[in-house]
């Protein structure tokens, strides 16, 4: 894990629109190759088609977002960072859930990292590590 690409997914999610009551849910991943960032997402209402296969709530999530526009191909061995803030832009807990955990799998993504209510970032377990 490294502090700078956890710094930049509290940017991200800092700058997404916020789903969810009031805004209440505003979120940012990225996805890290060795040193470098090649695909970030946030939280939205928009859909995908491919979340539509998956779950029968296809507004896409941070992970999802980042993942695609990385393209599904694209993410084998990636780190995954993802933030969550709240209202007033401290971290909160954004561990990823069952549809995106898949997703994460099935797109052999190496290391997933997010924020936890106690600023600070935890490993969650994946197949590949
Ligand atoms: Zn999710």
């Amino acid at each position: 894990m490294k502090e700078k690409f956890t710094t930049a997914a509290h940017a991200i999610a800092m700058a997404a629109p916020g789903v969810g009551a009031n805004g209440k849910f505003r979120l940012g991943a990225i996805l890290v190759y060795k040193n470098t960032v090649v695909s970030v997402g946030m939280n939205s209402y928009k859909t995908h088609p491919l979340m539509a296969t998956r779950t029968s709530w296809p507004f896409l999530h941070a992970e999802q977002h980042a993942i695609i526009r990385a393209g599904l191909d694209n993410c084998e061995g990636l780190d995954l960072y993802i933030a969550r803030v709240r209202k007033n832009n401290d971290l909160a807990m954004s561990k990823p859930c069952r549809v995106c955990m898949k997703l994460i799998e099935d797109v052999s993504i190496k290391n997933v990292y997010y924020s936890t209510n106690t600023e600070n970032f935890i490993e969650a377990p994946t197949p590949q590590n």
